[in-house]
């Protein structure tokens, strides 16, 4: 039976860490901020960014949350966000996924300039990830190698496969593991008898937005299994892993919720923190 990764064990230590350098940050007369703009009227994503941004008040930072009307054209956003990538006072610059329909999302999240660009969508930021020189790394997929890492999980010279291929979190997480030395698979909707790789993983990542799709047959003894998958299933909150029975063969296994999820707004904030210091050095 393999051991639960608790991500909530990290939290503390992580948060103490932003905690310092935003407080070094302030003595130094710069206090770190982040501009989140959300259009549209979802309660959901309404809730989920006042969550992240009441976080982001508690270890110090300045948030301010912008709602915008859906009426509001896509290239009033864009200016609003050219005023900010222009502001000293504005570090790191968050746009709400989804945008409405009409909006072309790539005009939009392509005018945040690349040392504002906290969520790491900019292609500046995503080649600089693909050339092993990271600046912005998406907070996922940072939260992933985080719970390795904070586990002691080697990753050198490990058979890593990820499933799902989104930008968010397969293919950044993905080059992370590559750069550590993994020997990675990505795999995807196309690909032909998923398991046949799936049961090669040392480390299986999945992400695919299917609850429960990875059962224990998918898995090999002793794998160390991230769960990323999110899914509402009849009001509860469950993943892309089938926990119970992959657990039984697993040696690591995120749960959800309590596992990749729980870092990810920390990851994010300490992104911000980076943009700040990019932001103090130009200024
Ligand atoms: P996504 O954009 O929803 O795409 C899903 C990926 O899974 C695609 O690459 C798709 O392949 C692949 N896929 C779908 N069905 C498959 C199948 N049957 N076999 C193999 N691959 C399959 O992915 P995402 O944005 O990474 O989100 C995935 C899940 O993670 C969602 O549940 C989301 O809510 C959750 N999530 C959690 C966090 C967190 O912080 N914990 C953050 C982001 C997302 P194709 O490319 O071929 O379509």
């Amino acid at each position: 039976m393999g051991s639960i990764m608790e991500a909530s064990l990290f939290t503390r230590k992580i948060e103490a860490e932003i905690i310092k350098e935003v407080e070094r940050l302030k003595s130094e007369g710069h206090n770190p901020s982040l501009s989140v703009i959300v259009v549209g009227n979802s309660p959901s994503t309404m809730v989920y960014f006042k969550n992240m941004s009441h976080k982001g008040v508690e270890l110090g930072f300045y948030v301010e949350l912008r709602k915008i009307d859906e009426s509001v054209g896509a290239a009033e956003v864009l200016d609003l966000i050219h005023r900010l990538n222009d502001s000293k006072d504005v570090d790191g610059i968050l746009v709400g996924l989804p945008l409405p329909k009409e909006y072309d999302v790539d005009s939009i999240l392509h005018g945040i300039s690349p040392d504002k660009d906290v969520d790491a969508f900019h292609p500046f930021n995503m080649g600089q990830l693909m050339i092993g020189k990271p600046r912005f790394v998406p907070a996922t997929a940072r939260s992933i190698i985080s719970l390795l890492e904070n586990y002691g999980v080697r990753i050198q010279g490990k058979n890593a496969v990820v499933v799902g291929r989104s930008n968010i979190v397969g293919k950044p997480v993905a080059s992370l593991l590559l750069q550590r030395d993994a020997t990675v698979t990505v795999c995807h909707s196309k690909t032909v008898d998923l398991a046949k790789y799936t049961r090669e993983a040392d480390i299986l990542v999945v992400s695919m937005g299917r609850p429960r799709a990875i059962t224990a047959e998918y898995v090999k003894d002793g794998a160390v299994v991230i769960d990323v998958g999110i899914n509402d299933v009849n009001g509860k909150i469950v993943g892309d892993v089938d926990f119970e029975g992959v657990r039984s063969k697993a040696s690591l296994i995120t749960p959800v919720p309590g596992g990749v999820g729980v870092l990810t707004t920390l990851m994010l904030f300490d992104n911000v923190l980076k943009a700040a210091r990019l932001n103090t050095d130009k200024h």
